[in-house]
């Protein structure tokens, strides 16, 4: 354990959440930790209490640090959030004793292109969807490492990082890819097949050192939402987003080696 004792407490605001939160608080400071609500770039910790979303929101509010992220769930859904509510005294020993493992969970980068040639950079923890910013179908130009590879018709590209697998990708028919699988996933939503449109119905894997390029057709006139995270980006001049494995990534903390799959039976069986 290194001298610095500050941890960093996000919250989705909920009531039940707050109390968490307010709990952790008090049993850390009782072992000699700061434990508040700014963010503190030189935190031990980062823990979040909420849903998969807080824990999705966290990553973004702090930048995809490099200190370690816990969650601690008071949803439903908890593919992020290890800890339960009545977990909290183990994981604070455990944590304490420094008996879990570090999971390392790939980003994807996505570098955005407007017509005017601007240029903007996100990270992604679960995925970026490209979609129209009305209903209209949405046609894009897709490149795998400069090979073009077909000019989709339909309602959205999606692509996910493993950990986003189990996500919206999931919903859309895509594979549950391992969280510590090398590779990202292309799915589509809702794809045309017919005389006029060949669009790939199913979803493909690529490997990290891939860079995909999807190009928005000159014919579209709608606006294009980039959704990261789940969060929206309008994009009015959007040209094209160029989306490969992310040089970062984040930690989280694992205190049971068989929890991913067990969650998965919970979950989804
Ligand atoms: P949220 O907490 O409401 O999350 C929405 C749902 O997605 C919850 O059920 C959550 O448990 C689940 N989820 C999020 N990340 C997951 C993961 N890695 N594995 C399994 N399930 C996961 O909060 P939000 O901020 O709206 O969440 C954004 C996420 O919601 C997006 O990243 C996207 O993956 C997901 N989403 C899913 C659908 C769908 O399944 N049809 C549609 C839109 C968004």
């Amino acid at each position: 354990m290194s001298e610095n004792k500050i941890i960093n407490l996000m919250t989705n605001g909920s009531e039940k959440s707050l109390i968490i939160a307010e709990e952790l608080k008090h049993k850390f400071e009782a072992l000699g930790y700061t434990a508040n609500y700014d963010i503190d770039e030189n935190a031990v910790l980062n823990i979040c209490v909420g849903g998969d979303g807080t824990f999705l929101r966290a990553v973004h509010k702090t930048g995809f640090s490099s200190t370690p992220y816990v969650g601690i769930n008071t949803g439903t859904l908890g593919f992020f959030q290890e800890i339960s509510v009545l977990e909290i005294d183990k994981f604070i020993k455990n944590f304490v004793a420094g008996d879990y493992d570090m999971e390392k969970l790939d980003l994807l980068e996505g570098r955005v292109y407007s017509r005017e040639h601007k240029e903007y950079f996100h990270n992604a923890l679960n995925e970026f969807v490209i979609r129209s910013e009305d209903t209209s179908i949405i046609h894009l130009d897709v490149f795998i490492d400069d090979n073009h590879l077909q000019t989709f018709a339909g309602d959205a590209l999606l692509v996910s990082t493993p950990s986003g697998s189990t996500a919206y990708n999931y919903s859309a028919g895509g594979a549950v890819l391992y969280r510590s699988l090398k590779g990202y996933q292309l799915t589509p939503l809702a794809p045309i097949n017919s005389k006029a449109y060949r669009s790939l119905l199913n979803p493909l894997v690529l490997p990290s050192d891939s860079v995909l390029t999807l190009k928005r057709r000159p014919e579209d006139k709608a606006g294009t939402l980039v959704i990261n995270d789940g969060l929206n980006v309008l994009c009015d001049n959007f040209d094209s987003i160029k989306i490969k494995t992310s040089d970062k990534w984040i930690n989280k903390l694992q205190f049971n080696n068989n929890w991913y799959w067990l969650n998965i039976k919970d979950k989804f069986i």
